[in-house]
């Protein structure tokens, strides 16, 4: 639980800048005395509504009061001043009227009217321009309320074709003045709303040729820097920013320890006579000592844009985190922040390009305080306390400015940071370089994971797919066997392992053409077992088909062609197919098979032949023609075998030739 100790105010900024600051200023003077910290949160323009980290520090217990000043737009004031009135926050408005609230403004009307009164009556303009600037805007309207009152008061009708619209934007601006000054050129003055357009008119009249003061004068409004630093001098009207933000403090402290009714407040603004309406009988032109204090103002100016530049280029060497942690201190210290964290969000696994969301963890990455850089501790921790557990009583004294850091795909994290006072702004030279080359470091070391995660993928998948090349190979190999087995099984015969009728028709198919083509000889030797039947008788199927093996074995080893094709042509008969062989060469193979088998020996005692299994033959030799067909010499062949059969078996019979068995 926290006590009330631990009680802090926290400021809305639309940014810490030349604006901003000397409000914070006078809150911090005031709060200072009270021993009350303040933090202070530039509001995110990167969201679609109130930042994620502002909610959290509304809600937390020991934010016991708010001051809000101007935000962006009128729709983000809206939803911010709804969030504080469901919280039941004592709260002061500064620059902005909340019905029921306590609210601080610059006396606008007073201020406007002094500034009205320096350029119709001393100036003796006739025909001023007025630059409308931020139609939402309370103050811009007061203005130019004011402003039509003052010409009304002394007779002078308000040429509407000389009121433009400015948006407080300098390109709609220049814009717009460029557009009138084509038609017209009679104005003798330009009013605008803020100086950063009293600037931008100055330089618009220039490219014109029209000088300031002595044909135009020219006005701003709130006193920035450079209203001063200008030359001419900008007039404008100061509004004593450190005295609003000091009278919302007051406002706030009343509010906290009593029940005082809410207070509209008035503080008054002084008007800043300069170079840019010095003619008739103003006399405005700078002094030795206006133009001492400016000098003065432009060195701080430029030493302390020199610092940021420094620290730009020292960025732009860091390639990690780390790196940018190491750099930091110097310019923090050369800018005099006594103390600043740079904290990190965890990049929330859920967000994407088109839906970036804030994550709710954070790291801190740099812990900076009295001059040096102090060890973080690596561990995550609720991005809603701000800062880890062991840092929360920074948190708790003094001021803290908290700066949003943001790349073009959303929140990265945020810089929290004290800011001793000085009329030139840090804030927004460190939000830029730092956001930027964080988003930088962090798309690399994205891009680093994400080639690593690729490579990885890579390599596993380069394993995956050789296990499956092997796996492939071995599939192959054994498509390959089966195929080999099916061919075999296609033309070779079961039981003795030499061709079948199958090849048979095949090898005819493949080289009787080629023999009809070439007039080659072809022969044919038709065998068969003598008496198998008997055999079968005798010794059985089983011995039988043992036999028949011996015989297939005799063949194959006796026609030795490489074209030579010994089969089976059923049951106990045999053809050898001699291609480019006639009788001669038949004879041969015939003699070389009844010699073979007679050594094999293989008993047959049922044969009244021979003690041993012996085969009958038919030689048959043909010059093929395309009337002749392989069947026919196959039938020849037969009838060779008839006639072998008939003259008592076991014996070549070729034509005419007969041959006597083999003994
Ligand atoms: P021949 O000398 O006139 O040729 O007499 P043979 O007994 O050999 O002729 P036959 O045609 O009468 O008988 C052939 C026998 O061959 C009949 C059959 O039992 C046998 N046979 C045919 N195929 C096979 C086989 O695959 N295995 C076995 N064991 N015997 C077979
Ligand atoms: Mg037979
Ligand atoms: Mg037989």
């Amino acid at each position: 639980m926290e006590d009330q100790d631990h009680r802090s105010v926290v400021a809305v900024v639309a940014g810490f800048d030349t604006y901003q600051n000397p409000m914070l200023a006078g809150m911090r003077e005031v709060l200072e005395a009270h021993n009350l910290p303040l933090l202070a949160y530039a509001d995110d323009t990167w969201g679609p509504s109130v930042a994620p980290a502002l909610v959290c520090a509304l809600n937390r217990s020991s934010t016991c009061g708010v001051i809000t000043t101007p935000t962006m737009t009128a729709e983000r004031d809206a939803e911010l001043h709804g969030l504080i009135s469901e919280r039941d926050l004592p709260v002061v408005h500064i620059g902005q009227q909340v019905p029921g609230r306590p609210c601080v403004r610059a006396d606008n009307l007073q201020g406007m009217t002094v500034l009205m009164g320096l350029l119709l009556d001393e100036c003796e303009i006739r025909a001023p321009v007025l630059v409308q600037g931020l139609a939402h805007h309370p103050d811009h309207v007061a203005r130019e309320q004011v402003f039509r009152a003052e010409m009304a008061r002394r007779g002078m009708p308000v040429d509407e074709e000389l009121v433009i619209q400015g948006r407080s934007d300098p390109d709609i601006t220049k814009h717009e003045l460029h557009v009138l000054l084509k038609c017209r050129r009679d104005m003798d003055a330009v009013i605008t709303m803020d100086d950063i357009s009293g600037m931008v008119v100055i330089e618009t009249l220039a490219e014109v040729g029209l000088r300031v003061p002595q044909d135009v004068v020219v006005t701003g409004f709130d006193n920035y820097p450079m209203a001063a630093i200008n030359w001419p001098g900008l007039t404008t009207v100061d509004q004593n920013l450190q005295e609003q933000g000091a009278t919302a403090a007051r406002l706030l402290l009343n509010n906290l320890t009593g029940d005082a009714p809410p207070e509209h407040v008035l503080t008054s603004c002084t008007l800043m006579p300069r170079g840019s309406t010095a003619i008739g009988r103003a006399s405005h032109v700078a002094t030795r000592q206006t133009v001492e204090s400016v000098a003065r103002m432009v060195r701080v100016h430029l030493a302390t844009q020199g610092e940021l530049l420094r620290m730009g280029r020292a960025l732009m060497k860091c390639h990690s985190l780390e790196d940018i942690c190491q750099a930091l201190p110097n310019t923090l210290a050369a800018l005099n922040v006594p103390r600043a964290f740079l904290v990190v969000y965890e990049r929330a696994e859920a967000a994407t390009n088109d839906h970036p969301v804030t994550p709710s963890t954070a790291r801190l990455a740099l812990d900076y305080r009295d001059g040096a850089a102090h060890p973080v501790t690596a561990e995550a921790f609720p991005a809603c306390n701000v800062l880890p557990d062991d840092l929360i009583s920074e948190t708790r004294t003094g001021f803290l400015a908290f700066q949003p850091l943001a790349g073009t795909q959303g929140p990265l994290g945020y810089l929290l940071f004290e800011q001793s006072y000085s009329p030139a702004s840090i804030a927004e030279g460190l939000e830029m370089d730092l956001s930027r080359t964080m988003e930088a470091v962090f798309s690399a070391e994205a891009l680093m994971d994400y080639s690593a995660t690729l490579e990885r993928l890579v390599t596993q998948r380069t394993q995956e797919l050789m296990a499956e090349v092997a796996v492939r190979r071995q599939v192959e190999q054994d498509l390959r066997k089966a195929n080999a087995e099916l061919h075999r099984s296609v033309v070779i015969d079961g039981l003795t392992g030499i061709a079948n009728r199958t090849a048979l028709d095949r090898h005819f198919e493949e080289h009787w053409q080629r023999h009809v083509d070439h007039q080659w000889e072809l022969a044919v030797l038709m065998v068969d077992v003598d008496l198998f039947k008997l055999y079968n008788d005798r010794y059985g199927h089983l011995l039988g088909d043992g036999a028949l093996k011996t015989v297939a074995s005799c063949l194959r080893k006796s026609s030795r062609y490489p074209h030579d094709l010994a089969c089976r042509f059923g049951g106990e008969e045999f053809v050898v197919v001699l291609p480019r062989s006639g009788v001669e060469e038949a004879l041969t193979v015939a003699r070389r098979f009844s010699s073979l088998l007679a050594t094999a020996a293989v008993p047959h005692a049922a044969s009244p032949i021979a003690p041993v299994v012996t085969a009958s033959i038919g030689i048959a030799a043909i010059v093929p023609s395309t009337e002749t067909s392989p069947e026919e010499l196959i039938a020849a062949a037969d009838n060779m075998l008839y006639l072998a059969k008939k003259e008592g078996r076991n014996r070549i019979v070729a034509g005419s030739v007969m041959e006597p068995a083999v003994t």
